[in-house]
């Protein structure tokens, strides 16, 4: 039996509280280390997000469980930096969450701090993303009123890109203008070059997609200088692709080229990252689509986007390289090759389970495309079914289309309006302005957040304009007559210029037929318009069967179709005329009521006319002269 005299019991109870207030004295010195290192960690991990994400997430995470050791500060700082990582690794979920537990934590703060703007906008943020835009605007404006009370200005005007950025995508462009000209005038007051950037880098894109390019290319200029000024080269190359990108959809290819040739020029190792994708692949685009199209170097610039395409995990990227592989490939008339890049673009598009607008369009050109293979390789029928498949489709598009360039006009309209008022915005905002003029500025904490938001921001702005810029190409690349699959007048008339131009030079033969179907009205009359259509995609059919793969032909208008024969002389392009009358005219058309369809041709050749449309004109003559003799006829001289 252990008994403890009274003299024992006071040297234990001594011993304990040396060791207890030892231990404390302990604890208290490991805070302090911990507070330390966190701040070393913290800048770091600031830098590593840039970089390596990965090891700022290691880095960051190791004070999971110290947490009671640090300040709140620092507790704040710890759930903005993991949040901000988590939004780069696209864990939308995780970092919303993340926000809220450092806002939790920061009620114990007896006043506002920055922390809880850029929490909140960093919440908002993660909201916008995973597609809840009025949860984001909740959160954005909660921000912003925080911003305002600290009178801090670099984040006014961030929480007001924010909310723009939200207004702009629910396409309520009026008060996205207002908010991003208020950001604007904001961020222009401060010296903070990062948020000038991105205030100047959202207006271009609200431009461009207002299709105001002039002044959209104005704010990419500013933006790129100001992101380099503020030593952001991947956000001013951002920038420089949206030039880029609005030279491309305004087909002016070689500022296009130039201005990519100056990002490849800055790049380095560490922007070299699958954004390049998009650099190579717009440079290959434009390389293509330039006016001497260069097929050769645009496959050139298509590997490199092919060397970058291989780290990218984003479907968007897959599908967009697909789809330019396969017009260059067709360019440089590699047509079982270009067959298999629109295989894989139908491929990523089969998995999609809902077709957005954009995707449906991109399903429709590669159709079209596919026709134009079928009919390069000589496979008519292939191409006809393809063509007829086309025009079932296009069909169904159309009503889309006229509703979406109405909304167009109303947008530029809106844009105009908003521009009026946002002038006498203008002048009530500098009077706000006098009253934040006493607004102390914490300006190293705010570089960090923009730094990054600038960042994110701009990422998901360049998914965006890349949309844009797709759509805009599909105006550019649509050469085709959606009823008949040839091509129509445009591109007809494109090129049959370049083969009159090449008949000239090289003193070489040309022929044209000008061929208009015979009482086309009375077919429309009798049994109805759709028929009519039915009878004029067949005519364009029968027609292009006869003709050579050098020959070209196309809708000219109405029921009027001209065909080019370069390297014919009058007695072959009379026989070819001859040919194609007899061939339309014993068609047996499986159309009821429908017995017999003519057409009359008027054919010429070139002597010493000056352009071609003296040429055409003179074919007209021709075929007037066929239908005064009775129709069914062709007539040449
Ligand atoms: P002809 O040329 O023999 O003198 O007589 P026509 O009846 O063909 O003469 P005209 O050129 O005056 O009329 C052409 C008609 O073709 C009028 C128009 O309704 C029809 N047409 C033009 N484009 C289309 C089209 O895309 N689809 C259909 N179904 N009809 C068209
Ligand atoms: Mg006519
Ligand atoms: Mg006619």
């Amino acid at each position: 039996m252990l008994r403890l005299s009274q003299k024992n019991i006071q040297s234990l109870l001594l011993s304990m509280s040396i060791f207890l207030c030892l231990n404390s004295l302990l604890i208290s010195a490991q805070e302090g280390n911990e507070q330390v290192l966190f701040d070393r960690v913290a800048e770091q991990v600031t830098q590593l997000k840039k970089s390596n994400i990965a090891e700022a997430l290691t880095q960051l995470t190791s004070f999971e469980k110290k947490l009671n050791l640090l300040s709140i500060e620092q507790n704040l700082k710890y759930f903005k930096l993991l949040s901000e990582v988590q939004i780069e690794q696209n864990q939308y979920t995780a970092a919303k969450d993340t926000a809220n537990k450092g806002l939790t934590i920061a009620r114990k703060l007896s006043s506002p701090s920055l922390f809880i703007t850029e929490l909140l906008y960093l919440k908002g943020f993660a909201f916008e993303s995973l597609g809840d835009l009025n949860q984001a605007t909740k959160e954005y404006k909660k921000g912003l009123e925080v911003a305002e009370s600290l009178h801090n200005k670099v984040n006014i005007a961030a929480g007001l890109i924010n909310l723009g950025t939200i207004s702009y995508l629910k396409e309520d462009f009026k008060r996205a203008l207002i908010l991003l000209n208020d950001a604007y005038n904001i961020a222009s007051q401060t010296d903070n070059d990062a948020l000038k950037g991105r205030a100047n880098s959202v207006l271009g894109i609200l431009y461009s997609h207002l299709q105001q390019d002039e002044q959209s290319m104005g704010y990419y200029q500013q933006s790129y200088l100001h992101f380099k000024k503020a030593g952001m080269l991947l956000a001013a190359h951002n920038s420089l692709n949206n030039m880029a990108t609005t030279h491309i959809s305004n087909n002016n290819y070689l500022n296009a080229i130039n201005v990519l040739k100056t990002i490849i020029a800055e790049s380095n190792n560490e922007t070299a990252n699958d954004r390049m994708f998009v650099v190579y692949l717009n440079m290959a685009w434009a390389h293509l689509k330039q006016e001497q199209s260069n097929p050769e170097e645009a496959y050139k610039y298509l590997l490199k986007a092919k060397g970058y395409l291989l780290l990218s995990e984003k479907k968007g990227n897959h599908l967009q390289f697909f789809i330019d592989e396969a017009y260059i490939l067709f360019a440089l008339e590699r047509f079982d090759e270009a067959l298999i890049s629109i295989n894989n673009v139908n491929a990523i598009l089969d998995k999609l389970n809902e077709m957005s607008k954009l995707n449906t369009k991109n399903y429709l050109n590669m159709i079209d495309l596919k026709g134009s293979i079928y009919h390069k390789q000589g496979k008519f029928k292939k191409a006809f079914d393809t063509q007829s498949q086309l025009i079932k489709l296009t069909n169904k598009e159309y009503e889309n289309e006229d509703n979406s360039s109405i909304t167009q006009v109303r947008l530029k309209l809106e844009a105009e309006q908003a521009d009026k008022e946002n002038k006498l915005l203008y002048n009530q905002q500098l009077l706000y302005e006098e009253s934040l003029k006493e607004a102390s500025l914490n300006n190293e904490k705010q570089r960090v957040y923009l730094l990054f938001g600038a960042l994110v921001a701009l990422a998901f702005a360049w998914v965006l304009v890349r949309l844009i810029q797709s759509q805009k190409r599909l105006t550019i690349v649509s050469n085709i007559d959606a009823l008949t699959g040839v091509a129509n007048r445009r591109s007809l008339m494109n090129k049959s210029q370049e083969a009159f131009e090449a008949a000239k030079i090289k003193n070489h033969q040309l022929s044209l037929l000008m061929i208009d179907a015979d009482h086309f009205k009375k077919v429309n009359d009798t049994l109805g318009h759709s028929v009519g259509d039915q009878v004029l995609a067949k005519i364009a059919f029968i027609s292009s069967k006869i003709m050579r793969k050098s020959d070209i032909f196309g809708r000219y208008g109405g029921e009027e179709f001209l065909i080019c024969l370069p390297n014919t002389n009058f007695k072959s392009a009379m026989n070819i005329a001859e040919r194609i009358r007899v061939s339309i005219y014993e068609h047996a058309w499986q159309i009821s009521d429908l017995n017999k369809v003519s057409v009359s041709i008027g054919v010429v050749s070139l002597t010493d006319e000056k352009n071609l449309i003296t040429l055409v004109k003179k074919a007209d003559e021709q075929l007037y002269q066929a239908k005064s003799l009775g129709r069914n006829k062709v007539c040449g001289e």
